[in-house]
């Protein structure tokens, strides 16, 4: 469904993706481990057209969108929830959600997957009228997926979901992420927490400075020495 071909990334004189490669199948989950810096961000950047590429090509559904505005790759059916739940903190929870479907004209449409998305998040459905921004961390993180399902994506990109989040909202997090995965939508996600990661995915790639050093099933790289003494603190 995606796939990415020797990309190249740069900011200015630094270069954070050497010429990386990878594919995410329909209907998969694909993650991307490393450690910080390591250009993980800059990959689900530059698939949004973010962050332009410096050479390399990005197909999404057989066409190259590597040089695609990024309103266009989103009405392509490509969503992206950034690091950090970058919420609307002005606006209520139900603004912020509309705000997810903006590009859509469907209203029937859009009030079945509003529903779906209160129905998974009972607790945005209660906070409903609340402003964003007096949301807790773990609330604002749901809004910020809830947002994303609104454009009804075909592709579900994750930043570092489980970031700041209490031990408890990260296993309901993920768990959200995997129902997401089996109701049909691909997902790419990109997690510091390697073993949850790695455990749940149907594909994996460790990114290093840029450059991919390894890729797999999430099972064979949880064995994999490397990956075990770098990323999941075993010897
Ligand atoms: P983290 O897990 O810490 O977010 P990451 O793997 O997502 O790390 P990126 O954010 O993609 O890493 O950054 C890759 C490299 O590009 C880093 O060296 C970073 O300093 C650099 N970089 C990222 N954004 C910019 C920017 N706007 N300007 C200059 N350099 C940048």
């Amino acid at each position: 469904m995606l796939e990415i071909k020797n990309l190249v990334c740069r900011y200015g004189k630094v270069t954070a993706l050497e010429g990386i490669s990878l594919k995410v199948p329909e209907k998969q989950l694909v993650v991307l481990v490393g450690a910080n810096g390591a250009g993980k961000s800059t990959t689900l950047r530059a698939i949004s057209g973010l962050v332009p590429a410096a050479s390399g090509q990005i197909i999404f559904d057989g066409e190259d969108i590597t040089s695609m505005a990024a309103g266009r790759i989103l009405a392509k059916g490509i969503a992206h929830c950034p690091e950090g739940r970058r919420v609307f903190g002005e606006m209520s929870v139900l603004e912020n959600l509309e705000i997810g479907a903006y590009l859509r004209r469907d209203a029937k449409g859009i009030a079945d997957d509003l529903d779906r998305v209160l129905d998974l998040f009972p607790r945005l459905a209660e906070r409903r009228k609340q402003v964003a921004g007096t949301l807790s961390g773990g609330e604002q993180q749901m809004l910020a997926i809830g947002r994303s399902m609104m454009s009804r994506p075909r592709l579900i990109m994750f930043d570092e979901p489980s970031l700041g989040l209490a031990p408890n909202i990260v296993e309901q997090t993920f768990s959200i992420i995997q129902g997401i995965r089996e109701s049909g939508t691909t997902v790419m996600m990109v997690e510091q927490n390697a073993f949850a990661a790695l455990d749940m995915c149907d594909y994996a790639y460790l990114l290093e400075a840029g450059t991919m050093v390894l890729e797999g099933k999430g099972e064979d790289l949880i064995k994999n020495p490397h990956v075990r003494e770098a990323y999941l603190g075993a010897g």
